[in-house]
């Protein structure tokens, strides 16, 4: 994607002699080539590396080439760890360490010492993997054949959640308002979030979004139209509705592809000058990648974007969501998600609908909007809370079923999930942990890649499990806030 790639980097060391070397060299150039082939970004062979020197070369090289999104290290021989040290320490990428093998039988007859000699990644990654234990330095460890399925899969999610990193390294969220007043846990420090996280957070005026409504053509609308047919059944002789959630969606793309924003934030309580609530339009913006976030929750819109681009393809499906309402009947106990109207059509079991209804909140015209079914599979939900002086990374895992009501009277677009271990006991751990109403839901991150990028960025991680009690819970959070005021 874009050019980007991954580098691929092998410690060894002089003293088994050039053979050696060589043959380490073509097999690394070789797994690079193949396992590049399946995973989704270029794996790019780029050194031997035997002194020094040339490990804090590559890793300086690393942080400057910005097609590098992260290193991946393996020690097919030994390479003694304290030439690591420097260019570790130099190291701003995220770093996988794979502790694989080049071959994956031992070879009855031809074991002797010099296949030992050559073969030696089971000390040699022991060695490897000290060095950045003792650096603490944030780092995934991958063990397995490296021709196998499951670990190119993990190899493929890990690049995936490097590229989350990169991109929330630059990622810049338009705020179209303020927060909705009075409420506590869509606010943030921007600063913090900016210096941990990378997110550029500013406002621009409704007033400017209006401006440049104005100014879209008829025929931009025409073609918005078009894609809208393409992609959705009209379930409304509304037209005039429609385009208006069009002009609305070319407006604040225009205005983020000029500031290069990825993620964008709006308010029912700001609306100055407009018509309708943005639903439609937010909508098909999050099924083209942007981040949304409601009621000026631009923590969640940051997030919908990032994990859009750590999944599938770099736009998964991943769809901001907001935990509504329960069905508490033993033996079917479920979380409804739903919305105004902007959850994103990329989690929808099958084709959307626009539809225009009244919307009791906003004080304004009835807006059109998606509305669709979320599909059954097993999913996360996240969220990131401020904690004063840090930030938490809340992921839940939960089960989406088909909706087990048909809902006719509903005119929004509904998730239905188990939450796990289950309602009440997830609903129990959520709450003790602080995590918002606002979430990210997601069928194609998973919560693996959620805790890599939270030890990339360096924030807390909280897991909410199928193993998960309240008690433990409550200890964990309560080290965790011991150990985060030690940091
Ligand atoms: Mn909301």
């Amino acid at each position: 994607m874009n050019g980007q790639e991954f580098w691929f980097v092998v410690g060894s060391q002089f003293l088994y002699g050039p053979e050696v070397l060589d043959t380490v060299a073509a097999r690394a150039e070789e797994m690079a080539g193949e396992l590049s082939k399946v995973l989704p970004y270029p794996l790019v062979y780029k050194v031997t590396a035997k002194t020094n020197a040339e490990i804090t070369e590559v890793m300086k090289a690393a942080n400057y080439d910005d097609r590098c999104l992260g290193v991946i290290t393996w020690c097919h021989t030994f390479s003694p760890s304290k030439m690591w040290i420097n260019g570790l320490e130099l190291l701003q990428k995220p770093y996988c360490h794979l502790a694989t093998q080049y071959n994956m039988e031992i070879p009855n007859e031809e074991i002797d010492m010099d296949f030992m000699n050559l073969n030696q990644a089971a000390h040699g990654d022991r060695e490897h993997g000290f060095i950045a234990a003792r650096l603490r330095k944030p780092r995934k460890v991958i063990a397995g054949y490296w021709k196998d399925e499951g670990v190119q899969k993990r190899l493929a999610q890990w690049m995936r959640t490097a590229a989350g990193v990169a991109f929330s390294r630059s990622l810049k969220v338009m705020r179209f308002g303020d927060n909705m007043r009075e409420v506590a846990v869509t606010e943030g420090d921007k600063v913090e979030v900016q210096i941990k996280l990378g997110w550029q957070v500013n406002t621009w005026p409704v007033g400017k979004l209006v401006e440049v409504m104005d100014s879209v053509t008829d025929k931009e609308i025409d073609e918005l139209m078009e894609t809208y047919r393409a992609s959705y059944d009209f379930a409304t002789d509304d037209i005039e509705t429609v385009r208006y959630q069009a002009r609305e969606e070319i407006a604040m793309k225009r205005m983020m592809d000029e500031e290069g924003c990825s993620a964008f934030s709006n308010t029912f309580q700001d609306l100055y000058g407009m018509k309708q609530l943005p639903g439609l339009a937010s909508q098909h913006l999050m099924a083209l990648g942007y981040g949304y976030g409601g009621e000026g929750d631009w923590k969640v819109s940051a997030m919908t974007a990032i994990m859009k681009r750590m999944g599938k393809d770099g736009n998964g499906a991943s769809a901001f969501m907001e935990d509504y309402t329960y069905n508490l009947v033993p033996g079917a106990k479920y979380s409804l998600g739903a919305h105004m109207l902007e959850v994103c059509p990329s989690v929808a079991a099958a084709r959307p609908r626009i539809e225009v209804h009244p919307l009791g909140i906003g004080d304004r015209e009835d807006p059109a909007r998606l509305v669709f079914e979320g599909k059954e599979g097993d999913a996360i939900v996240v969220s990131l809370v401020d904690m004063g002086g840090r930030l938490r990374l809340i992921c839940q895992d939960i089960h989406c079923v088909k909706p087990i009501l048909p809902m006719p009277n509903l005119p929004v677009a509904r998730v239905m999930w188990q939450a796990m271990p289950d309602l009440e006991t997830g609903l129990e751990c959520w709450i003790t942990a602080g995590g918002a109403h606002h979430t990210v839901l997601s069928y194609d991150v998973t919560a693996e890649q959620m805790k890599d990028w939270a030890a990339n960025m360096g924030i807390e991680f909280v897991h909410i499990t199928k193993d998960t009690t309240v008690e433990l819970l409550e200890k964990e959070l309560f080290l965790n806030d011991i150990a985060w005021k030690l940091r």
